[in-house]
């Protein structure tokens, strides 16, 4: 199965994909494919019932030649070292595809944060916090949101943060709510520029976006932004799932209303709209001109890839197609548009926060998203002329082969040290 497949090997296997087609040296090739650090902690924390419960927690701070470390903290029970270190390397060559300057990291806590209490789930982020303190800083390692985060959690390590350091740096942090310092386009900036790259791959393909069918596996802040945002673009989203299952109606569905069913019920199963209840395998399945797998890594493996029937996949969640699922797809023609491309969005508004936290000026909500269209449309001018210029069947390896270069190239201006 396909949750076997370790994302650290994936994202290894991914680099010397691009390396081929690069005159990069092993050595240096060899630096790039490994974290730069990896920080393990025991976070002990005070129930509310008054027991201590330990948590295992990681901050992998992979690369930081472009800029500091930067990326999201996730809560999960299937944290492991692993995954973080994956997910800090794909940050590195997803802020190199797109261009902002930032090297890459990410964090972790095992645990899963619906069987906790609020007041709990603040000790615990704060426990992390302290912990990160020494690591993190403006100009150092910036975190943000992940699976399981959002405004809450930033808010509380900012707050930490500040308090213990004396301070006040906003910057510390992306992903904070508006009073906090955050930006505004933040929370929908994932799902925008996983359409914006959708409709640029349509466009480039030749295909058209209007009356497209759109398949959604997650509706999490990623997923169903995505499937508002495309619906708005003129397509049409006829399924979706979330961890409980799915909802399939051919004629389409309100993607709005199909959340507010969510929020009421905690999942999407069960909206009134939808004709037929399937799974989250058949979602995955379902012939459409559209796919966006919004959850999490190796959602699809190279047996599940075979039933694939969508044209083009725009990669909302970090990971979600195994290696091996990637060669099925090159096999099949289907245009995969990558996660460090499709999901940059987020890490990118981020960026704007981290600008507008330095310089104590805040930008309208339109500047925000034209200036996010502008970095992925660039981008995905970036990754169609390497596409064509190694004659590959990638679009993935298209955008390593940018961001690989991108990243070797400020290695050999700084050089090596010590
Ligand atoms: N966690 C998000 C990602 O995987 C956002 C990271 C960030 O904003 O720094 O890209």
């Amino acid at each position: 199965m396909a949750a076997e497949t370790n994302p650290f090997e994936s994202l290894q296997s991914q680099i010397d994909d691009a390396a081929a087609h690069l005159e990069i040296g092993d050595d240096v090739i060899e630096r790039l494919k490994h974290p730069e650090r990896v920080l393990e902690t025991n976070l002990t924390v005070e129930l509310d019932n008054g027991d201590l419960e330990r948590f295992k927690a990681f901050r992998s701070q992979f690369n930081g030649d472009r800029g500091p470390y930067k990326g999201g903290i996730r809560y999960h029970p299937g944290v492991s070292r692993d995954e973080v270190k994956a997910l800090s390397g794909w940050m590195v060559y997803k802020c190199a595809t797109v261009g902002i300057p930032y090297g890459g990291g990410k964090g972790g806590i095992i645990v899963d944060p619906a069987e906790y209490s609020e007041t709990e789930l603040e000790r615990l982020t704060r426990a992390f916090a302290t912990e990160l303190r020494p690591l993190i800083g403006v100009d150092r390692d910036i975190p943000a949101p992940d699976v399981n985060t959002g405004q809450r959690e930033m808010n509380w390590i900012k707050d930490t943060y500040e308090t213990l350091e004396n301070t006040t740096e906003p910057g510390v942090i992306t992903g904070k709510n508006i009073a906090s310092g955050g930006s505004k386009g933040r929370v929908e900036a994932t799902g925008r520029s996983t359409v914006l790259a959708a409709r640029e791959a349509f466009d480039y393909l030749g295909k058209d976006l209007d009356g497209a069918t759109v398949a959604v596996q997650g509706y999490g802040n990623a997923g169903w932004i995505a499937a508002k945002l495309i619906d708005e673009m003129g397509a049409t989203v006829v399924a979706a799932s979330d961890s409980s299952g799915g909802i399939y109606n051919p004629d389409g569905f309100d993607p709005v209303a199909a959340k507010e069913h969510k929020n009421e019920t905690g999942s999407i199963v069960g909206y009134e709209e939808s004709e037929e209840e399937i799974t989250n395998e058949d979602v995955l399945t379902l012939d459409v001109d559209l796919l966006i797998p919004a959850a999490l890594e190796n959602a699809i493996d190279g047996d599940l890839a075979e039933d694939v029937s969508a044209d083009v996949i725009s990669e909302a969640a970090n990971g979600p197609l195994t290696p091996e699922a990637d060669t099925v797809m090159e096999d099949k023609d289907v245009f995969v548009i990558p996660d460090i491309l499709a999901n940059a969005g987020g890490v990118t508004v981020s960026y704007f926060e981290w600008v507008q936290n330095r310089q104590r000026f805040s930008w309208s909500e339109e500047r925000v998203n034209d200036e996010l269209e502008t970095i992925i449309v660039e981008a995905f001018d970036a990754l169609v002329e390497t596409y064509e210029e190694h004659d590959l069947n990638n679009p993935r390896t298209a955008a390593y082969v940018v961001a690989l270069q991108r990243v070797a190239d400020a290695y050999d201006e700084a050089g090596s040290f010590p």
